[in-house]
């Protein structure tokens, strides 16, 4: 039997688990209310992660969390664009999100992760969040049906439960709650794997181009790369692809299976991108993922709520998860607010940000579906509905919660299959 202690005085208001972005930035909004906060994060320390570019609409969030002069001090690249190379190797033209909205909220920035979560965590306490690194959580504690609190490994060793009126899982694909409830949904048409590394010294354009995201499809469309600049004369290279076609179809004959052979063979299938990478380095060895596509069917219960990839991921093309993460953490801490000031801990109040937070990611779900429609182009698309630019930018910058951006998908559905012409 393990010892178990039961410290004294553990009584929360809020308990959130993981101190990703969603994490901190309820964390830090749920605090700076006066409430009482612990936040539990299972690293010690800051540790690498995948998911480097924000969308612009994240500004918004962090003017909330009150850290955009932090940013703007920081030196993580600027990105003014997102720019697409086709399967023929041709570029479209940057998508400038200024030009759509010329406003700063219209620039954002690539983030070395372990940096930036570093920062948002810092902030949390700053604002008043009582934040454990080292603190494992191993289960949310149910009375019924209702979260009461967590069983977590302390940094010492030593088991504790501790006890809360809400527990937020931000765990991020650990998603605690959601695999234990067995309420998550894989994505059937998204099932992707991604193998992922950085260089240096990886040939970047010039002047606001220098920070742009560049997303590439392979020569037969089967796979795409994301190219994204970050500090220390650093880039970020990944390869997506569907998992038969990444992983499961490329054993050896002697069944072993080499994921930098396989990034290797993508890249040579990506004649725009060899150029840029041609004098540079090798910084790690290929990092793998897979199977990240999924949602729960709820996003709270009674004592309960999801924030960031613990709810859901889409996919990693338009740089959406930190975006989705980061407004779910601020929606979350709405309800939290309202719910600790009421007293009422209901799944009802916890979520009732769902909607409006789910209908804004399939707005991106949508635009995620086109993007992998193999004869679909946005090249295309604009050129013959040259009214929808507009709803493109908007999505791509993440502006799916301030305007009305629905308008481009009766035309999109003419081109391309969307979600619910196929009942998903
Ligand atoms: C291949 C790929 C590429 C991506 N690229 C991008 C991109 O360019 N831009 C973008 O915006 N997004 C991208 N994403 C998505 C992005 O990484 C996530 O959406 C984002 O990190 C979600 O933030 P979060 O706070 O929900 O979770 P995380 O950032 O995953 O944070 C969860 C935290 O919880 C902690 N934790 C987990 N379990 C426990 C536990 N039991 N106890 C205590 N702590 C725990 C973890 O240590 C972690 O710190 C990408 C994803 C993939 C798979």
């Amino acid at each position: 039997m393990k010892k178990v202690a039961i410290i004294e005085d553990r009584n929360y208001d809020v308990i959130v688990i993981g101190g990703g972005p969603g994490g901190s930035t309820t964390a830090t909004l749920v605090a700076e209310k006066g409430h009482r906060v612990l936040l539990l994060e299972r690293d010690k320390s800051p540790q690498f992660k995948i998911g480097e570019s924000l969308m612009p609409a994240t500004y918004w969030t962090f003017e909330r969390l009150g850290i955009i002069e932090k940013l703007k001090a920081s030196h993580f690249p600027q990105k003014y664009s997102v720019q697409f190379y086709s399967s023929s190797g041709k570029a479209s033209a940057p998508f400038y999100f200024y030009r759509n909205d010329p406003h700063e909220s219209s620039v954002t920035w690539q983030v070395l992760r372990s940096e930036f979560d570093q920062m948002l965590l810092e902030n949390a306490q700053e604002k008043g969040a009582e934040v454990q690194r080292g603190v494992s959580v191993h289960e949310v504690l149910f009375d019924g049906e209702r979260a009461v609190g967590v069983r977590a490994k302390l940094e010492d060793g030593k088991i504790a439960e501790l006890s809360a009126k809400v527990v937020v899982d931000s765990t991020g694909q650990s998603a605690l709650i959601s695999r234990k409830l067995k309420i998550n949904k894989i994505e059937p048409k998204l099932k992707k794997a991604s193998i992922y590394t950085h260089f240096e010294g990886g040939i970047r354009d010039e002047g606001i181009d220098e920070g742009a995201t560049l997303i590439l499809h392979t020569e037969n469309k089967d796979s795409w790369f994301w190219y994204i600049p970050l500090p220390y004369d650093r880039v970020s290279v990944g390869v997506v692809g569907d998992l038969r076609y990444l992983l499961q179809n490329r054993r050896k004959s002697d069944g072993t299976l080499v994921h930098q052979a396989i990034f290797d063979e993508e890249l040579a299938k990506c004649p725009p991108l060899q150029p840029r990478l041609a004098g540079a380095k090798q910084l790690f060895p290929v990092k793998v993922t897979k199977d990240f596509s999924y949602r729960a069917n709820c996003i709270a219960g009674d004592g309960w709520v999801l924030v960031g990839d613990a709810f859901g991921f889409l996919d990693p093309v338009y740089s959406s998860g930190l975006f989705l993460a980061l407004k779910s953490g601020e929606m979350a801490a709405d309800a939290i607010n309202e719910a600790l000031e009421k007293e009422d801990f209901s799944a009802a109040q916890l979520g009732c940000f769902g909607p409006d937070f789910v209908a804004g990611m399939e707005a991106i779900r949508k635009l995620v579906y086109a993007f992998y429609t193999k004869d679909f182009s946005f090249a295309r698309f604009l050129k013959r509905f040259p009214e929808c630019q507009q709803g493109i930018v908007d999505i791509l910058s993440g502006n799916v919660y301030r305007t009305d951006v629905t308008g481009i998908f009766g035309p999109m559905a003419e081109m391309c299959h969307l979600p619910e012409d196929m009942g998903l």
